[in-house]
């Protein structure tokens, strides 16, 4: 590989899944090994090298991909590792990358506390996850099935070194770019998104997905209640001039306001049917399975009640259902009379 400075970049990017979307911004697409199969992370021109917007799952071809750019194109190397939010498929390389490239790290420290929580390391982190799930309806089996299998080989990354933090309102000078640090919540517990206000440019992390809606659901560890967070991370989504949506998954895409719109009008239509399909007595599990059909994976069954739980919260808190613990499981009823579910992100 031509690794010389004097190289057009740009025929370099072409051995690469690497594309520059804006200018002095690249697209790195990795491959993913588990549910989706890629992730799109971001370099941003930094003086003499790169910062880094997420890192990729951590698997043996993006390793490969990552080496080979750091050998050719990011020659230069990285400055910063900014992760968005704690997922695999955001911050599991990010340990890796500090060691290779000495790039320090910057996330957010509930992120990094919800990473932690997540690798379920002790006995009693795995019993807290079994009983949270037992105590919404799954059966035992499943629950234990869920934390020993899916969520610890599918979840658990390599914890990076100390990191410092970013602020909400915070201004990051990134090369020639001004961003402001957006602290939203719902999806996780503290994303990280960057807004560029001159050329009204968004990096989105999972937050505003065009083609998938992004999960709200309700974890074992991490936030209690995330739906109104994620509609209040709409509404100020929405209250931005956005021309360039740089996301996480997918191609980059332009409307970003209308797709906030879209995902707070998805959560509506959710609330009343959540509403509509409750039954006197059912868990949170029995209330997923209704909606989304009897899963066949059993991550699958545990997405759809984090979900419903998410769903039914926000119900509750409105007055439309109430809910009972009978004998450790949480039972939920409908509240008759009450008028439909609203979500509006309009100021
Ligand atoms: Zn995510």
């Amino acid at each position: 590989m031509n690794t010389s400075p004097a190289a057009p970049i740009i025929d370099l990017l072409a051995e690469l899944p690497l594309k520059e979307v804006l200018p002095g911004i690249l697209m790195f697409t990795l491959p993913v090994d588990y549910g989706i199969d890629h992730v799109n992370i971001y370099l941003i021109r930094d003086g003499e090298g790169w910062c880094l917007f997420d890192t990729g799952a951590d698997c043996e071809a993006a390793r490969a991909l990552w080496l080979r750019a750091l050998a050719g194109p990011l020659a230069a190397g990285l400055t910063r590792i900014i992760v968005s939010h704690h997922h695999p498929d955001h911050l599991g390389l990010a340990a890796w990358l500090a060691q290779v490239t000495g790039a320090p790290i910057l996330m957010r420290p509930e992120e990094r506390e919800v990473a932690r929580a997540t690798s379920v390391p002790d006995e009693a982190g795995r019993r807290h996850c079994v009983e949270f799930m037992c105590r919404h309806g799954l059966s035992p089996s499943d629950a234990h099935e869920i934390v020993s299998g899916v969520l610890q080989e599918n979840l658990a990354c390599d914890e990076p070194p100390p990191s410092t933090s970013l602020e909400d309102g915070q201004c990051l000078e990134i090369g020639d770019y001004r961003f402001d640090v957006l602290v939203l919540g719902g999806h996780s517990i503290a994303q990280i998104c960057l807004y560029e206000p001159d050329f009204k440019l968004l990096l989105t992390g999972d937050q505003l997905l065009e083609r998938i809606t992004p999960n709200v659901g309700v974890w074992p560890y991490g936030e209690t209640n995330p739906l109104p967070r994620y509609i209040d991370s709409l509404r100020v989504i929405a209250g931005l001039p956005i021309e360039h949506v740089l996301p996480a998954h997918h191609r980059v895409y332009h409307a970003g306001e209308k797709r906030a719109h879209g995902l707070a009008a998805h959560h509506q239509r959710a609330l009343r049917r959540f509403k509509a399909g409750l039954r006197e007595g059912m868990s949170a599990a029995d209330l997923g399975e209704a909606n989304y059909g009897k899963q066949s994976e059993t991550l699958h069954g545990f997405l759809a009640m984090g979900e419903t739980l998410a769903h039914l919260l926000w119900l509750e808190a409105d007055g439309h259902v109430t809910s009972r613990v009978d004998t450790g499981v949480v039972r939920w009823s409908p509240v008759q009379g009450s008028t439909e579910p609203m979500v509006q992100i309009l100021i």
